[in-house]
């Protein structure tokens, strides 16, 4: 990777086993202060072989430029998370063959994901930014904290260099169908700085131009707005102002309420980001819940045109409230949708996807290690009626064959095939966190020594996948 301004050169290097060092070179010795390792002077200069570890990748981040994350704006970018911290390298593949255009966010968890297997904040970081340094990226690189609820979340993202900060009210969200009482007990006024007639005031009557037709606000959407949304629109100001009173370095928001069960109609959205707006909260990317449709690792399952619909009226609102993107999150194998996506918010899109990098790690499981393969789905199997619900998916376990049953052969039909697939996808905590009796965790480390050995194999895998989803935003 070349760094021209001081002239410092890293690179990640494997051994047979596929076990990796950093190598830095660098004409200047001062250079190599930052870094710990093992140095030497080597021909007009100095060099530096030591770990992947926290201290190397902060020395990374401050003297390689392009490493160090910055907020993404409103132009396209595709978020590709990796539970296992092994995908960068991939990931960058397909975004040097496919992603021109589209600028990626390698680092990007939950803050549920990373408690689930127990990763931090700066380890989701740090092996993005080895990746990068392996795969030799050197274009610009975000780096999100996903699903964050609470400040302790916003705090662990900044502590660690994080730029992109997607708050999630979601938990804040009421059903007002089933909602009971008087409107003004439902929504919190107070720390809205609002009233019922203030808020129809403001926007009853507001028209939004909808490729070309106009949507105008009624006073029944607002108050139900109000209802379903306005303590979520508290709360995602509560962590705005938390975020900026505590930020050292430049960061940016996404809004995110895809995670509940109620669909968010477009007048909804409307109400919400006006609102954030009057409330002084900024933003990026705004997540609404979509139709449903939108299942973990597999195709979209509505109709693409009803989506299609949905995302223009999306777009619309943004677009009216200062152009900000629209963010698809479960974006994992939607092939049918994408084209559709990029028309219809013109190009103001932000793409998330995670759980399919692991699933690619599961192909290459199936072809070189089949029992391995078995046990993981296994695992799997026993775990998913237990953490399908906090997911949207509908595969049905009966229809999966025995992980005894399946053959050497048939393996990759196991990843490739809906039901088991999504059952895999689903069971990546229970299998990553298994542990043997002396509490290691032996599918997570044995997984890993099959994908050091093939890392090859995997950063192609991750390469066409991922290079799938890329090329429909790449321009
Ligand atoms: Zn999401």
């Amino acid at each position: 990777m070349r760094a021209p301004v001081n002239q410092l050169v890293a690179s990640v290097e494997r051994d047979s086993y596929g076990r990796r060092t950093l190598a830095v070179s660098t004409p200047h010795a001062p250079d190599l202060d930052l870094f710990e390792g093992v140095s030497a002077s080597a021909g007009n200069g100095y060099q530096l072989t030591g770990p992947l570890s926290p201290t190397n990748a902060a020395a990374l981040r401050s003297t390689v430029d392009n490493l160090r994350p910055r907020p993404l704006g409103v132009g396209r970018s595709m978020g590709t998370g990796d539970r296992l911290g092994l995908a960068t390298p991939g990931h960058v593949r397909a975004f040097q063959r496919h992603g021109h255009g589209v600028t990626p966010v390698f680092a990007q968890q939950s803050i549920r994901e990373m408690d689930r297997l127990g990763r931090t904040a700066q380890e989701v970081l740090d092996d993005a930014t080895f990746g990068c340094v392996e795969a030799e990226w050197n274009g610009a690189v975000g780096a999100d904290t996903d699903h964050i609820k609470t400040t302790e979340g916003i705090d662990r993202g900044l502590d660690a260099g994080f730029t992109t900060f997607t708050l999630d009210p979601g938990d804040h969200v009421v059903d007002p169908d089933t909602a009971r009482g008087d409107i003004s007990a439902l929504v919190p006024w107070g720390s809205l700085e609002d009233d019922p007639a203030a808020l129809v005031r403001r926007y009853s009557g507001t028209s939004i131009s909808v490729a070309g037709t106009p949507l105008v606000i009624t006073e029944d959407q607002l108050l139900r707005g109000a209802v379903k949304y306005g303590a979520a629109v508290a709360d995602t100001v509560r962590l705005s102002r938390h975020l900026r009173e505590r930020a050292r370095h430049d960061v940016e928001i996404e809004v995110a309420i895809d995670e509940t069960d109620l669909v968010t109609s477009v007048a909804e959205h409307y109400y919400v980001a006006a609102e954030l707006q009057r409330l002084g909260v900024d933003w990026v990317s705004f997540a609404p819940r979509y139709a449903d449709g939108f299942e973990k690792g597999v195709e979209y399952l509505g109709r693409v045109d009803d989506l299609a619909v949905n995302l223009r009226g999306h777009a619309a609102v943004a677009e009216q409230l200062g152009g900000y993107k629209i963010s698809l999150h479960s974006g994992s194998d939607k092939f049918s949708i994408y084209a559709a996506a990029v028309e219809a918010t013109g190009g103001h899109i932000h793409l998330k996807t995670s759980g399919t990098s692991y699933l690619s790690a599961l192909e290459v499981v199936a072809l070189h290690e089949p029992d391995l393969l078995r046990e993981m789905y296994a695992v799997s199997r026993e775990s998913y009626r237990r953490s399908r619900a906090t997911y949207q998916v509908s595969a049905d376990v009966d229809s999966t064959p025995d992980p005894g049953a399946v053959s050497d052969g048939e393996l990759q039909d196991l990843v490739a095939t809906f039901d088991s697939r999504q059952i895999l996808h689903v069971g990546y905590g229970d299998v990553l966190t298994a542990t043997d009796r002396g509490g290691n965790r032996y599918l997570d480390v044995a997984l890993r020594e099959v994908l050091a050995r093939h890392h090859e194999l995997y950063a192609d895998i991750l390469a066409d996948h991922l290079g799938r989803h890329l090329e429909p935003f790449a321009g």
